[in-house]
């Protein structure tokens, strides 16, 4: 998997492009998404230059990816769903229909989120 600097998410990171920032430290950014899918809906992205869920797992550091996981309840904490809950998805390669190639969890709530086929 190539990672490829010129996807959105990297020229977010690199300051080319604005974005509704939540939360940030050296690790990791999260923003509102901007076609937001539920009342709350923000996503979470690693500073590195990760293309997936996969990629991520098997290339970061540790550091990096505790950043990552606390990051992800410090922006639910941020955005007031902590308590009422939330969903956290990935889409990861091709199958899952993933737009941009920099590895993003998205953080959907602030409503019922309604119950996952399964
Ligand atoms: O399908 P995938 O998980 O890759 O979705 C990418 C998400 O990034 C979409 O929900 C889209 O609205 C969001 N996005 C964004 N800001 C951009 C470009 C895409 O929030 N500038």
């Amino acid at each position: 998997m190539a990672y490829d600097s010129n996807n959105i998410f990297a020229k977010i990171l690199r300051g080319e492009i604005p974005c509704d920032k939540i939360y940030e430290d050296e690790h990791v950014l999260a923003f509102n998404d901007i076609r937001p899918q539920a009342k709350a809906h923000a996503l979470v992205i690693p500073k590195g230059p990760y293309v997936c869920s996969q990629d991520f797992a098997e290339k970061a550091s540790d550091a990096e990816i505790g950043a990552f996981t606390r990051a992800v309840a410090k922006v639910a904490k941020q955005l007031g769903i902590a308590e009422s809950g939330y969903r956290v998805i990935s889409n990861s390669g091709p199958n899952s229909h993933q737009e941009v190639p920099h590895y993003h969890v998205h953080i959907l709530g602030g409503q019922p989120m309604g119950k996952m086929v399964h």
